[in-house]
Parts: structure tokens; C-alpha cells; sequence
């Protein structure tokens, strides 16, 4: 499908430019915010929406989508904005950022706070997977954004979010199975679980929370003529997850190859 090489390639440029920023004249940039439950990314974009920067940092700030840490996640934005800034030896002024879907009423302020508070102005507030399919480009079919705290779903039909739905569970669940499994600290299973060569022996472990992912996935997309599951999100990363859950729900699932920056990126199309 050209939407989704469009969209590896995009992830591939974006991941060049975390390792090597594009040091060009451009006369505005945008930033996309993901203030996740497990890592905080900031993407930037030219004047052009081409990737011209990005960094990333795992923090506890926020916890199921709900920033628990205020000062925590200000600070660290604003450590990450000022070091893209030297980098591109400029200001980043406009940002947008998303959040679950769902929590807006509860977390959006807060999240529009952090944002506003570390320094930029904030031009759009959207919901992750509607945030990832700025990329995917998805006309029909089921965007599911699995991340630390929470998995969330956003049903496209003919170019249209007809339903958003977030749930509590994601990889961080996962660390702390393998936690649980292997004797580790917290930490040491979340470090473990990220290194791929470890995924084919963990997946048999992981399996049970793979398949209550897929449980929710079923339950969200009842009642709708979903065709395809695209896969973004962090916990997407893992080896073969599209498998068990293609298996579980019987429909055809898709992911990037980089399926972890799909969702900063989007936000930062968005802004
Ligand atoms: P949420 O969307 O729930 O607020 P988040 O935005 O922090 O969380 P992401 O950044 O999409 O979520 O993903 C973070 C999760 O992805 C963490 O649980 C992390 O352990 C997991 N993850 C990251 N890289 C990998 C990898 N290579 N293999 C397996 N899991 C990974």
C-alpha cells in the first residue's frame, strides 16, 4: 500500500534526523508533542513538513494518559525544546500535542499547560490515533495506538473518525509480566523487553496481554465494518504482535515499520 511506504519513509527521515538534525533555513517549524504515559517525543518539521529534528526521553510524568507529575513534564519539555533549539539554533514557537482518546475533559488543560507553560504556543490538541493517521492515511479501517498506559482505538470510515475509544492496558502491562516471569525489577523488564533479540522468547509470555489487547480491540470495533488494523504505538515494536492479534480478532492487521514515531509525527502535521 503507498500510504503505508509513504509512511515508513517519513519514519525513516524522522528517525535520521533524531541521530543527525537537518541544520536548513526555514521560516517556521513545527513541533509535535507526545506526552506519553512511558516516553516523551518531541518531532519537528519545516516549513516544507519535512522531519528537520526530533528527541525523545522515557519519564514518568504521566500515567494513563493523565499527567500525575506537572512540574516533572515541564521541565522536561522544555529541557527537550531548548536542546532542539541549539541544535537548530533557533526558536521553536508553535506546537501541537495529543492526548487518549476520551481523556480531553479530564487531562486536556493540563496537557494544554505543559505545553504552554514550556514555552510554546499551542495550535492544535488532538487524540493519538487520529494524531497517527495524519500519517497512515487510513480511508477505512481501524487505527489502534498501543502504548505504555493504554491502547487506543480510532475507527476511520471513508476518511472519517467515527469513533475513538482508549483502555488501560499496554506495555507497560507487558513489563510487568516479564517482571513478574523473570524475577526483574520494574526497569530491567522494561530495558529487556525494548531489545528485539529478546522478543521471539517473550512473546509466548506476553501472549495472554496481547490477546486481552486484542480483546479490547474486538470489543471497540464491534458493530463497525472494520477491513484492516493498523498498528502504531511503542508496544507495536514488539516482534509479531500483528500475528496474534490478527489471529484474535480474524482481521487482516498492518503495521509500520517503525510503528513508535508514527504518532509524534502526526501530531506534528497537525500543528
Ligand atoms: P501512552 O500512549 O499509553 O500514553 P506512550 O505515548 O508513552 O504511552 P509510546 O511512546 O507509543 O507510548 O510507547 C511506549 C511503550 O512502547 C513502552 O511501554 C515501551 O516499553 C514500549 N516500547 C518501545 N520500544 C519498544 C520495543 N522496541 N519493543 C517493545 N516495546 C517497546
Amino acid at each position: 500500500r503507498q500510504s503505508m511506504k509513504d509512511c515508513n519513509e517519513f519514519v525513516a527521515a524522522f528517525e535520521k534526523v533524531i541521530k543527525k538534525p537537518k541544520r536548513q533555513e526555514s521560516k517556521i517549524y513545527y513541533t509535535g508533542i507526545d506526552l506519553g504515559t512511558a516516553c516523551v517525543v518531541l518531532a519537528v518539521l519545516d516549513e516544507n513538513r519535512k522531519p528537520v529534528a526530533g528527541a525523545y526521553r522515557y519519564a514518568d510524568v504521566v500515567r494513563d494518559g493523565m499527567v500525575v507529575d506537572y512540574i516533572g513534564a515541564v521541565e522536561l519539555v522544555r529541557e527537550l525544546k531548548e536542546e532542539l533549539e541549539q541544535t537548530l539554533k533557533t526558536e521553536l514557537v508553535y506546537a501541537a500535542a495529543s492526548l487518549p482518546p476520551g481523556t480531553d475533559e479530564l487531562d486536556g488543560g493540563a496537557i494544554k499547560n505543559v505545553v504552554q507553560s514550556a514555552g510554546f504556543e499551542l495550535t492544535n490538541l488532538l487524540d493519538e490515533p487520529t494524531a497517527a493517521n495524519q500519517l497512515l492515511n487510513i480511508t477505512d479501517g481501524a487505527v489502534v495506538d498501543i502504548g505504555g498506559g493504554t491502547t487506543g482505538i480510532s475507527i476511520v470510515e471513508n476518511g472519517h473518525v467515527v469513533k475513538v475509544a482508549d483502555e488501560a492496558t499496554g506495555g507497560t502491562h507487558l513489563s510487568l509480566v516479564i517482571a513478574g516471569a523473570y524475577k526483574f525489577p520494574f526497569e530491567a523488564a522494561e530495558t529487556y523487553k525494548r531489545n528485539g533479540k529478546n522478543h521471539e522468547e517473550l512473546l509466548p509470555t506476553l501472549k495472554p496481554v496481547i490477546e486481552k489487547i486484542s480483546s479490547i480491540i474486538i470489543q471497540q470495533t464491534q458493530g463497525y465494518n472494520v477491513e484492516g488494523i493498523y498498528l502504531v504505538g511503542g508496544t507495536a515494536c514488539l516482534k509479531n504482535i500483528e500475528t496474534i492479534i490478527e489471529k484474535a480478532t480474524g482481521i487482516p492487521t498492518y503495521k509500520p515499520t517503525n510503528p513508535m514515531f508514527v504518532t509524534p509525527l502526526g501530531i506534528a502535521i497537525s500543528c
